[in-house]
Protein backbone atom coordinates (compact mmCIF):
# COMPACT_ATOMS: atom_id res chain seq x y z
CA UNK A 1 0.00 0.00 0.00
CA UNK A 2 1.14 3.20 -0.93
CA UNK A 3 0.74 6.48 1.44
CA UNK A 4 -0.70 9.87 0.69
CA UNK A 5 -0.84 13.17 1.60
CA UNK A 6 -3.44 15.13 0.12
CA UNK A 7 -3.54 18.35 2.16
CA UNK A 8 -0.77 20.21 3.95
CA UNK A 9 0.34 23.63 4.27
CA UNK A 10 3.72 25.21 3.97
CA UNK A 11 5.04 29.12 6.01
CA UNK A 12 6.07 30.03 2.68
CA UNK A 13 2.53 31.12 1.53
CA UNK A 14 0.10 29.53 4.62
CA UNK A 15 -0.26 31.94 7.34
CA UNK A 16 -1.09 29.66 9.74
CA UNK A 17 1.97 27.57 8.49
CA UNK A 18 5.31 26.62 10.73
CA UNK A 19 7.38 24.64 8.51
CA UNK A 20 8.76 25.15 5.44
CA UNK A 21 8.03 23.63 2.44
CA UNK A 22 11.44 22.16 2.55
CA UNK A 23 10.93 20.66 5.97
CA UNK A 24 7.06 19.36 5.38
CA UNK A 25 8.97 17.31 2.78
CA UNK A 26 11.24 15.96 5.36
CA UNK A 27 8.96 15.26 8.09
CA UNK A 28 6.17 13.05 5.88
CA UNK A 29 9.58 11.28 4.49
CA UNK A 30 10.00 10.35 7.97
CA UNK A 31 6.54 9.41 8.62
CA UNK A 32 6.67 6.78 5.86
CA UNK A 33 4.75 8.34 3.33
CA UNK A 34 5.37 8.17 -0.45
CA UNK A 35 4.08 11.23 -1.73
CA UNK A 36 2.38 14.74 -1.03
CA UNK A 37 0.11 17.50 -1.94
CA UNK A 38 0.75 20.81 -1.07
CA UNK A 39 -2.74 22.68 -0.63
CA UNK A 40 -1.88 26.08 0.42
CA UNK A 41 -4.37 28.82 1.23
CA UNK A 42 -5.25 30.92 -1.23
CA UNK A 43 -4.62 34.85 -1.34
CA UNK A 44 -8.04 35.88 0.17
CA UNK A 45 -7.95 32.97 2.95
CA UNK A 46 -5.28 32.45 5.80
CA UNK A 47 -2.24 33.61 3.12
CA UNK A 48 1.26 34.75 3.68
CA UNK A 49 1.60 36.59 0.62
CA UNK A 50 1.60 40.48 0.45
CA UNK A 51 -1.54 41.50 -0.53
CA UNK A 52 -0.27 44.43 -2.03
CA UNK A 53 2.38 42.65 -4.65
CA UNK A 54 1.62 42.27 -8.00
CA UNK A 55 -0.84 39.31 -9.14
CA UNK A 56 2.34 37.57 -11.04
CA UNK A 57 5.11 37.83 -7.76
CA UNK A 58 2.35 36.82 -5.29
CA UNK A 59 1.88 33.62 -7.61
CA UNK A 60 5.50 33.14 -7.43
CA UNK A 61 5.45 33.69 -3.63
CA UNK A 62 2.30 31.50 -3.39
CA UNK A 63 4.15 28.61 -5.56
CA UNK A 64 7.48 28.91 -3.57
CA UNK A 65 6.52 26.53 -0.51
CA UNK A 66 5.58 24.03 -3.41
CA UNK A 67 8.84 24.32 -4.91
CA UNK A 68 10.92 23.85 -2.02
CA UNK A 69 9.25 20.86 -0.53
CA UNK A 70 10.00 19.56 -4.33
CA UNK A 71 13.14 20.48 -4.44
CA UNK A 72 13.66 18.57 -1.26
CA UNK A 73 11.12 15.75 -1.86
CA UNK A 74 13.22 15.02 -5.15
CA UNK A 75 16.85 14.77 -3.19
CA UNK A 76 15.09 12.56 -0.30
CA UNK A 77 12.93 10.49 -2.46
CA UNK A 78 8.75 11.63 -1.88
CA UNK A 79 6.90 12.94 -4.46
CA UNK A 80 5.65 16.28 -4.17
CA UNK A 81 2.39 17.65 -6.25
CA UNK A 82 0.44 20.57 -6.16
CA UNK A 83 -3.23 21.54 -4.66
CA UNK A 84 -4.88 24.68 -3.91
CA UNK A 85 -6.55 25.07 -0.84
CA UNK A 86 -9.20 28.03 -2.30
CA UNK A 87 -11.60 30.05 0.20
CA UNK A 88 -14.92 31.79 0.38
CA UNK A 89 -15.97 33.21 3.89
CA UNK A 90 -14.42 29.99 5.88
CA UNK A 91 -15.79 27.63 3.39
CA UNK A 92 -12.55 25.86 1.46
CA UNK A 93 -12.12 23.37 -1.22
CA UNK A 94 -8.91 21.75 -2.14
CA UNK A 95 -8.75 21.44 -5.74
CA UNK A 96 -5.97 19.75 -7.97
CA UNK A 97 -5.22 20.41 -11.13
CA UNK A 98 -3.66 24.49 -10.84
CA UNK A 99 -0.75 25.26 -12.08
CA UNK A 100 1.06 28.32 -12.67
CA UNK A 101 -0.10 28.80 -16.28
CA UNK A 102 -3.97 28.71 -15.14
CA UNK A 103 -3.01 31.30 -12.02
CA UNK A 104 -1.29 33.78 -14.25
CA UNK A 105 -4.47 33.24 -16.65
CA UNK A 106 -7.18 33.57 -14.12
CA UNK A 107 -6.09 36.78 -11.77
CA UNK A 108 -9.54 37.34 -10.18
CA UNK A 109 -9.33 34.01 -8.47
CA UNK A 110 -9.76 35.49 -5.27
CA UNK A 111 -12.25 37.07 -5.92
CA UNK A 112 -14.93 34.55 -6.53
CA UNK A 113 -18.10 33.28 -5.18
CA UNK A 114 -17.50 29.58 -4.62
CA UNK A 115 -19.26 28.72 -7.16
CA UNK A 116 -18.08 30.86 -9.81
CA UNK A 117 -14.58 29.47 -8.49
CA UNK A 118 -15.76 25.49 -9.07
CA UNK A 119 -17.27 26.35 -12.14
CA UNK A 120 -14.08 27.65 -13.90
CA UNK A 121 -11.87 24.96 -12.01
CA UNK A 122 -14.66 22.01 -13.43
CA UNK A 123 -14.42 23.74 -16.88
CA UNK A 124 -10.92 22.85 -16.66
CA UNK A 125 -11.47 19.83 -15.55
CA UNK A 126 -9.77 19.78 -12.25
CA UNK A 127 -10.71 17.86 -9.30
CA UNK A 128 -12.57 19.71 -6.44
CA UNK A 129 -12.78 18.35 -2.83
CA UNK A 130 -14.91 19.95 -0.16
CA UNK A 131 -12.08 19.97 2.76
CA UNK A 132 -14.06 19.48 6.24
CA UNK A 133 -17.09 20.59 5.46
CA UNK A 134 -19.18 19.89 8.77
CA UNK A 135 -15.97 21.53 10.71
CA UNK A 136 -17.45 24.30 12.96
CA UNK A 137 -14.72 26.49 14.99
CA UNK A 138 -14.61 30.15 15.90
CA UNK A 139 -14.08 31.54 12.16
CA UNK A 140 -16.33 28.93 10.55
CA UNK A 141 -20.02 30.78 11.12
CA UNK A 142 -21.57 29.32 8.25
CA UNK A 143 -21.81 25.79 6.53
CA UNK A 144 -21.83 26.07 2.59
CA UNK A 145 -22.67 22.70 0.72
CA UNK A 146 -22.12 22.49 -2.91
CA UNK A 147 -23.14 18.99 -3.95
CA UNK A 148 -23.37 19.92 -7.53
CA UNK A 149 -20.36 20.64 -8.00
CA UNK A 150 -18.03 18.91 -5.66
CA UNK A 151 -16.27 15.69 -7.30
CA UNK A 152 -15.54 14.08 -3.54
CA UNK A 153 -16.20 15.54 -0.10
CA UNK A 154 -12.98 15.09 2.46
CA UNK A 155 -14.41 12.55 5.15
CA UNK A 156 -11.24 12.68 7.16
CA UNK A 157 -9.55 15.64 7.91
CA UNK A 158 -7.15 14.31 11.12
CA UNK A 159 -7.19 17.88 12.37
CA UNK A 160 -10.08 17.30 13.84
CA UNK A 161 -10.44 16.46 17.81
CA UNK A 162 -11.61 13.49 19.02
CA UNK A 163 -14.24 15.23 20.84
CA UNK A 164 -17.60 13.33 19.97
CA UNK A 165 -15.79 10.59 18.50
CA UNK A 166 -14.68 12.99 15.34
CA UNK A 167 -17.82 14.14 15.02
CA UNK A 168 -17.18 16.73 12.00
CA UNK A 169 -15.95 13.94 9.77
CA UNK A 170 -18.89 11.30 10.68
CA UNK A 171 -21.69 14.12 9.60
CA UNK A 172 -19.20 14.92 6.21
CA UNK A 173 -19.36 10.72 5.27
CA UNK A 174 -23.28 11.03 6.31
CA UNK A 175 -22.91 13.94 3.15
CA UNK A 176 -20.92 12.51 1.15
CA UNK A 177 -22.45 9.10 0.91
CA UNK A 178 -26.12 10.90 1.02
CA UNK A 179 -25.24 12.25 -2.39
CA UNK A 180 -23.33 9.20 -3.63
CA UNK A 181 -20.41 11.30 -3.42
CA UNK A 182 -16.59 9.69 -3.26
CA UNK A 183 -14.76 10.66 -0.41
CA UNK A 184 -10.78 11.12 0.97
CA UNK A 185 -8.88 11.97 3.59
CA UNK A 186 -5.76 14.55 4.96
CA UNK A 187 -4.04 15.61 7.51
CA UNK A 188 -4.58 19.28 6.94
CA UNK A 189 -1.42 19.47 8.63
CA UNK A 190 0.74 22.81 9.56
CA UNK A 191 2.85 22.15 12.70
CA UNK A 192 5.42 19.64 13.35
CA UNK A 193 3.65 18.23 16.28
CA UNK A 194 -0.40 17.72 15.12
CA UNK A 195 -2.14 15.16 17.28
CA UNK A 196 -3.50 12.73 14.48
CA UNK A 197 -2.14 12.65 11.01
CA UNK A 198 -3.58 10.82 7.69
CA UNK A 199 -4.24 10.73 4.72
CA UNK A 200 -4.98 7.92 2.06
CA UNK A 201 -3.87 4.99 1.10
CA UNK A 202 -3.68 3.72 -2.49
CA UNK A 203 -3.01 0.59 -3.69
CA UNK A 204 -0.90 2.30 -6.93
CA UNK A 205 1.42 4.95 -6.74
CA UNK A 206 0.15 8.10 -7.89
CA UNK A 207 2.21 9.96 -10.11
CA UNK A 208 0.17 13.56 -10.61
CA UNK A 209 -3.10 15.07 -9.31
CA UNK A 210 -4.83 13.06 -12.63
CA UNK A 211 -3.93 10.27 -10.72
CA UNK A 212 -5.20 10.76 -7.71
CA UNK A 213 -8.32 11.93 -8.72
CA UNK A 214 -9.09 8.71 -10.48
CA UNK A 215 -8.63 6.84 -7.94
CA UNK A 216 -10.65 8.46 -5.67
CA UNK A 217 -13.30 8.74 -8.30
CA UNK A 218 -13.80 5.01 -8.67
CA UNK A 219 -13.17 4.52 -4.60
CA UNK A 220 -9.83 3.00 -4.57
CA UNK A 221 -8.25 4.94 -1.90
CA UNK A 222 -8.51 4.62 2.23
CA UNK A 223 -9.35 7.38 4.43
CA UNK A 224 -6.71 6.12 7.21
CA UNK A 225 -5.73 8.60 10.36
CA UNK A 226 -3.34 7.64 12.87
CA UNK A 227 -1.32 9.09 16.04
CA UNK A 228 1.46 10.91 15.30
CA UNK A 229 4.36 10.30 17.23
CA UNK A 230 5.13 13.32 19.06
CA UNK A 231 8.21 11.81 21.17
CA UNK A 232 10.10 10.97 18.12
CA UNK A 233 12.38 14.16 17.55
CA UNK A 234 12.15 15.69 14.23
CA UNK A 235 15.51 17.35 12.57
CA UNK A 236 14.63 20.87 11.39
CA UNK A 237 17.12 23.36 10.11
ZN1 LIG B 1 -4.40 26.95 7.66
ZN1 LIG C 1 -5.98 23.19 4.97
Amino acid sequence: MFRYETHCHTKEASRCGKLSGADVARMYKDLGYDGIFITDHFFNGSSAVDPSLPWEEKVAVYLSGFENAKAEGEKIGLDVFLGIEFWFYATEFLVYGPDRAFLLANPDLDRLDMRELLTRCREQGYFCVHAHPFRQRGYIKTLRLYPDLTDAVETLNAAHPETDHFVFDRRAQAYADSYGLPFTGGSDCHVPDQRWMGGILCEERIACWQDYAAAVKTRRVAPFREPHDRTKPMKFD
